[in-house]
């Protein structure tokens, strides 16, 4: 009897580490290292801007529109862009997208932040909490200052104060346990920590024999017009952020984790730039895109957001850029026909409390990349549901590329939820799968990810953007 080879009826996702190759996993760990020195750099929107300009440059990509260049970039008001690579066959026909967001949940400045805290004789900053956060874990952890300040004259001036081991950083100061009883112990998790209590420990010097009002306040905004040249009222035009001080760190016994800050969403960020930027075929066929939105932390609005016409201008621009057809059927044929992978991370089961997911349908770290078919929240509200027909598609890429991948849910059915630029690029029409790294700890100041899923989303990305 000829024999067979019998198929495989379970569905059993694969550990990295049992079953990967000795140079797979190598590699594996040399792709973190890079990775981490990225967290290091681009820790806001903006800084992940400048340092993904620095690639895309070395990697001879050039701003839309110039002549006769099949790898370009377009770059939007410093926080929202998107490159690309055109294919041999018109864009008309569709292009691959991976989709990432680079803001993550931080605590800003706000507008007029500086004042004299006449209780405790201190100049302080008040702010203003950006994305979910959980308010206690940005007490009482050195916090450093990013951003830009918008002169009156328009120049800009960047900010970046607390990177260096000998700069000074920051501190929103917590109770003591011995007076927190009525103040906080009473009170639920979520509550104990006001917005309005998050005021942040400025300077306490003022100048010797001084007797004016607010000295301490006034000592602080003279020594800042004088490091920087800036008045008080050049806050009002500031995007300051503050963001942890700590760097990323290779993480484990064995090494084999990442943690840092911000890695919600710039893991899948840094993936999607390498897998459009390392060992390009000489003409693919399918146009690739990637995509760097901003505002999804806060529901993706705004002219920077997913929402914003920004992503259709782009495509538009690459339509013209590739002397195609570049009116509005077009542009929208041009969307229906493609596919996108919204690269966005995802929450992996974390042993302190696996009850907050179903683990048949939840995602393990090192079983490499993983798979939503919607997020959302409730009955499947406010998600995009991918069609299964390119559920089918993606796992057929992946399998013959020899990626690990796995599926889950955000949680357990009515446990919470969470949502991604998904379907915001779906109501244009294309082939939309959610797709990313299981975190743990998201939204903390650090999140932990697996070196595994780190470089088995990598794989993925770059087998989905090369696919026809
Ligand atoms: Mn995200
Ligand atoms: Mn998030």
């Amino acid at each position: 009897m000829k024999k067979t080879k019998q198929e495989k009826i379970t569905y059993e996702p694969r550990n990295f580490w049992k079953e990967a190759t000795p140079e797979e996993q190598k590699k594996a760990m040399a792709y973190a290292i890079p990775y981490i020195e990225f967290l290091n750099k681009a820790k806001t929107e903006r800084e992940t801007i400048a340092y993904t300009l620095e690639i895309l440059k070395n990697n001879k990509f050039s701003p839309i529109g110039k002549k006769g260049s099949r790898k370009v970039y377009s770059v939007f008001r410093n926080k929202t862009m998107a490159m690309a690579v055109i294919g041999s066959e018109p864009i008309s026909k569709g292009f691959n997208m991976i989709a990432a967001h680079i803001d993550s949940p931080r605590v800003d400045l706000k507008q007029n932040p500086l004042y004299e805290d006449i209780n405790s004789s201190l100049s302080c900053m008040r702010t203003h909490y950006y994305g979910g956060i959980k308010k206690y874990q940005w007490v009482s952890t050195p916090l450093a200052l990013h951003g830009v300040i918008i002169k009156k004259d328009g120049s800009v001036l960047n900010i970046c104060l607390g990177e260096k081991e000998d700069e000074p950083v920051f501190v929103i100061p917590d109770l003591l346990p011995h007076l927190a009883g009525k103040e906080q112990y009473t009170k639920k998790l979520d509550e104990a920590i006001e917005a309005g209590k998050m005021n942040l420990v400025f300077s306490g010097m003022q100048e010797p024999g001084n007797e004016e009002k607010e000295a301490i306040k006034n000592y602080a905004l003279r020594q800042l017009h004088e490091k920087y040249g800036i008045t008080e009222a050049d806050f009002q035009s500031a995007e300051l952020q503050l963001v942890p001080a700590f760097k990323a760190r290779h993480s484990g016994f064995d090494n084999s984790f990442v943690i840092g800050y911000g890695q919600d969403d710039r893991i899948c960020a840094y993936n999607a730039l390498m897998a459009l930027i390392n060992n390009l075929p000489d003409k693919p066929k399918r146009t690739m895109v990637v995509y760097f939105s901003d505002k999804e932390e806060v529901g993706s609005q705004g002219n920077t957001g997913a929402q914003s016409i920004f992503i259709q201008d782009f495509i538009s621009d690459l339509l013209a850029h590739n002397n195609e057809d570049n009116s509005s059927a077009n542009l929208r044929k041009t969307f229906i026909n493609s596919q996108i992978l919204s690269a966005d991370v995802t929450a992996a089961i974390d042993p302190n409390y696996p009850n907050v997911h179903e683990k048949q349908n939840a995602v393990i770290f090192n079983y490499g990349i993983g798979i939503s078919k919607f997020t959302g929240r409730g009955g499947k509200y406010s998600c995009n549901d991918a069609n299964a027909e390119f559920i089918a598609k993606v796992i057929r890429i992946f399998n013959q590329a020899g990626v690990f991948w796995q599926s889950g849910e955000l949680g357990k059915v009515d446990e919470g939820g969470g949502g991604t630029i998904a379907y915001f690029l779906s109501n244009l029409g294309a082939e939309v799968l959610d797709c990313g790294v299981g975190l743990m700890g998201m939204h903390s100041l650090y999140e932990l990810c697996s070196k595994a899923d780190l470089y088995s989303t990598y794989l993925g990305y770059k087998a989905f953007l090369q696919a026809d």
